[in-house]
């Protein structure tokens, strides 16, 4: 999450820079130049995991255009879901795309969008039952089943 938010990751637009200038198209969609904002954020592979990510945190339906407009949605303070589990389920969305696209890249295995959203849940998931114990982390597996 940090080099992403870095924009430190190998995507295609960066490393075509210091190679083959031609491999700079998506892993995932192969249209669009691979940057940090299309993979992760604008590429429809990408749009569907976040509607359902968006979703099930309670928001109505938006997408995120920019790199910034996400970060300042993770720093928003609202009543529609706990900043913490937004943070999780966003380094948990941010961590399985990223994922998918090595394993397009290096294995030529892919999977559905849904797929990878059962693998966030199953992070989400992981993730609070490991600090159940903490205050932060006590109510989070409600909201995230409800
Ligand atoms: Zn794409």
């Amino acid at each position: 999450m940090w080099l992403a938010h870095l924009d430190r990751l190998p995507t295609r637009a960066r490393t075509a820079i210091w190679g083959d200038q031609l491999l700079d198209k998506c892993c995932i969609c192969n249209t669009y130049r691979e940057t940090r904002d299309h993979l992760f954020l604008q590429c429809g592979f990408s749009e569907q995991i976040w509607l359902l990510v968006i979703k099930i945190l309670g928001y109505n339906q938006f997408l995120f255009h920019t790199w910034y407009a996400f970060i300042d949605w993770l720093d928003l303070k609202d009543n529609v879901s706990s900043s913490t589990l937004r943070r999780l389920v966003a380094q948990a969305t941010i961590y399985s795309i990223w994922w998918e696209r090595n394993n397009r890249l290096h294995n030529s295995i892919s999977m559905p969008a849904t797929a990878t959203f059962k693998k966030i849940d199953r992070l989400v998931w992981n993730a609070i039952l490991a600090r159940k114990e903490r205050k932060k982390f006590r109510n989070l597996m409600l909201l995230w089943l409800k």
